[in-house]
C-alpha cells in the first residue's frame, strides 16, 4: 500500500467507526447490543425495538428454549437490502423498511425467534422454521395490528410449505386440537430429531392427512 492508498484507507475507516453508534443494554439477564450506522434513525423506533426485545425475548426463552443466547446484538445496517435477518445471535435490519413501514415492530418478534431457534444446519425443513417464527409472531407480537399484520386468509392454492403466515396459519389450527405441538416441532428442530413421522406421533395424522382436514375447514 502506498501512501495515498493508506490515507484513503485510514480515511474510511474512520468514516465507518464515526458512522456507528453503539450501545449496550442489560435487564432481566439479558443484554442487549444495539449498533447503528444510520445517523437519520429514529431514536424513538430505537427504544420501541428495545423495549420490544426485552418485552418479547425472555417470554419465548422460558416457553422454547431455556439455553438460547444471554446476548444478542442488533444492527442497524443502511448497507443491506432486505428486511431483516438472523445469524447466530446477530440480527441486521434494513432502516429503509422501517422508514416505510414504522409500525412494523414485530419483525423484532419474528427475528428474535429465529435467535431461540438456533437449529443450526440440518434441523429440517425451511418453511417450517419461517412457519414457527411467524406463528410466535402471531402469538407473542406487541403489535401486529398496528401493523395491519394478520395471518393470510387461508386459500385452496395453498401449502404447508407455502412457510411464514401461511404456515403459521396451519400451526395456530393444529394447537387448537394439538396443544403444544409447536413447542414440541422447535424443540426437534434444535435437537435434530424432527423427521416427517414426527406429525403422525404427535397427532395420530401425517401431515398431508392434516392438511388435507385443515383445508376443508379452514376456518375464518
Ligand atoms: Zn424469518
Amino acid at each position: 500500500m502506498n501512501k495515498i492508498m493508506i490515507s484513503i484507507f485510514l480515511c474510511l475507516v474512520i468514516g465507518i467507526a464515526k458512522a456507528q453508534e453503539s450501545e449496550i443494554i442489560k435487564s432481566k439477564g439479558y443484554t442487549l447490543n444495539f449498533l447503528n450506522n444510520d445517523a437519520s434513525f429514529d431514536p424513538a423506533l430505537k427504544k420501541r425495538m428495545v423495549e420490544t426485545f426485552f418485552k418479547v425475548y425472555p417470554v419465548l426463552a422460558k416457553d422454547f428454549n431455556k439455553n438460547t443466547a444471554k446476548e444478542v446484538t442488533f444492527s442497524i445496517d443502511t448497507s443491506y437490502k432486505g428486511v431483516a435477518a438472523t445469524g447466530g445471535g446477530k440480527i441486521v435490519y434494513n432502516p429503509d423498511w422501517f422508514k416505510k413501514h414504522p409500525g412494523d415492530i414485530d419483525v423484532v418478534t419474528h427475528e428474535v425467534m429465529h435467535v431461540v431457534q438456533n437449529y443450526g444446519r440440518g434441523g429440517g425443513p425451511g418453511w417450517l422454521t419461517e412457519g414457527i417464527a411467524d406463528y410466535v409472531r402471531y402469538k407473542y407480537g406487541v403489535d401486529n395490528a398496528g401493523a395491519n399484520w394478520s395471518l393470510t386468509p387461508f386459500k385452496p392454492e395453498h401449502n404447508y410449505t407455502n412457510a411464514y403466515r401461511i404456515t403459521a396459519r396451519f400451526l395456530n389450527y393444529l394447537e387448537k386440537s394439538n396443544a403444544g405441538i409447536v413447542v414440541k416441532l422447535d424443540n426437534a428442530m434444535r435437537t435434530h430429531t424432527y423427521k416427517d413421522a414426527i406429525w403422525q406421533d404427535i397427532t395420530g395424522k401425517t401431515i398431508d392427512e392434516l392438511w388435507a382436514t385443515y383445508a376443508a375447514n379452514p376456518g375464518t
